[in-house]
């Protein structure tokens, strides 16, 4: 007999599954089905699950030290901080266990710094269709649609404008503007690029207008848009960039980075009580060194253009719409084909795909994902859609 569902506070609608296990690209039902996984937790397995590197220094950092506490230093965390600040345009790291905590620090450091430096400018410019979590001034950050009336009052001061359009960002701009906040790949609203020319719009438009330049990066870093991090696409560097999802691996973590300059915070203003604990830290430094180690992000990189172009194949040969993305951050549109319809087929079908919106598809991967599991998801993605196609004709 299944364990009961009834304890869990509906907020999801789930299917019917209870997982058990996982390994790679793998998850196991208690009834020990397979399933192909192609979500990841949410673009959160960097390396699949269950990765030997990472259950091995899980196992060893609990047996070591779980938590010392937020008041002092643990080895990990320093670890941690120093393999991130190495390798990117950032000077010191702030760790959350999540995606919106890291957020919510953003936001506060920004008005620490306006209310400090640019005589209490606390204006923060978003984008519409954004997503920056689930905390209250996160949600009041994001641009999703239906989000508008919820839990009133939002917390003010964020300002929509739409995405790749810089005009209206200049446009927008005040004096009580202190920061241009933005995801450079929108996720959540359907894996949607920023234009090149954009983002390095948004980097003048900072420098022109004393403001901070703010990357979510909780969905395209550590490796998952091909390069450890998104900004390096675009040649520019943000001011202040956060991280969640791939970072620990699977495990809650995230992080706040910002440039020294920027970095403003007194003793008091940010904490929390599991706040760069050496469990998860020690989760994020093996899930980063596999990803920085020698070959892993030119992987990525291929094994997101082949993912490209037999999603390419599907397209056309079905005519659905445009593949786009980086790395293995990817979507289909299915124009006039139903995605919600198409993932529920795919977990009939023992494959785990998810629909941002009803008519793409997200495809985010383990980046260590084999070549023959791609295949396989194409293939049984191929017999979905030959099916819905035949279908769609006889109606
Ligand atoms: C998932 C996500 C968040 C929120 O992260 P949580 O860990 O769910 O709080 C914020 N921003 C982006 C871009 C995300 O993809």
């Amino acid at each position: 007999m299944n364990p009961s569902i009834a304890a869990i506070m509906p907020t999801a609608p789930r299917p019917n599954c209870i997982f058990v296990s996982g390994r790679g690209s793998y998850l196991e039902d208690l009834h020990g089905n397979t399933y192909l996984d192609f979500i990841q937790g949410w673009a959160v397995n960097t390396l699949g699950h269950n990765h030997p590197a990472l259950v091995e220094t899980i196992q060893r950092q609990a047996q070591t030290l779980i938590n010392p506490s937020p008041a002092f230093y643990n080895e990990p965390m320093l670890q941690l901080a120093e393999r991130l600040t190495a390798n990117s345009a950032f000077d010191h790291v702030f760790f959350a266990n999540s995606g919106a905590e890291a957020n919510e620090g953003a936001i506060k450091l920004a008005r620490k710094w306006g209310a400090r430096y640019k005589n209490g400018a606390h204006k923060i410019i978003t984008f519409e269709n954004g997503f920056h979590g689930r905390t209250l001034a996160t949600m009041s950050a994001s641009g999703k649609a239906g989000w508008d009336g919820l839990f009133e009052p939002k917390v003010a001061g964020f300002i929509k404008v739409p995405y790749n359009d810089s005009a209206a960002v200049a446009q927008a701009i005040d004096d009580q503007t202190v920061a241009l906040m933005l995801e450079p790949i929108q996720g959540e609203a359907g894996v949607l690029p920023a234009a090149v020319e954009f983002i390095r719009s948004l980097r003048r438009l900072a420098d022109d207008n004393n403001l901070l330049l703010i990357f979510d990066e909780i969905q395209t870093g550590i490796g998952r848009s091909g390069e450890l991090f998104c900004y390096q696409h675009f040649g520019i560097e943000p001011d202040i960039m956060t991280l969640g999802k791939g970072l620990g691996g699977g495990v809650p973590l995230a992080a706040l980075l910002s440039k020294q300059e920027f970095s403003c915070f007194e003793f008091g203003d940010q904490g929390g009580t599991y706040n760069g604990n050496p469990l998860a830290a020690a989760a994020g430094f093996a899930v980063i060194n596999e990803v920085l180690a020698e070959g892993f992000l030119h992987r990525v990189r291929e094994l997101g253009d082949y993912l490209i172009r037999h999603l390419q194949v599907l397209s056309n040969r079905y005519a659905l719409g445009t593949v786009r993305g980086k790395g293995l951050l990817l979507a289909l549109e299915t124009r006039d084909l139903d995605a919600t319809q198409i993932v529920t087929m795919a977990l009939e079908r023992h494959l785990l795909l998810n629909a941002p919106r009803p008519n793409c598809l997200r495809f985010m991967p383990a980046l260590n994902v084999a070549p023959e599991d791609i295949d396989r998801m194409i293939e049984i993605l191929d017999g979905i859609l030959t099916e819905l196609r035949v279908m769609s004709h006889e109606a």
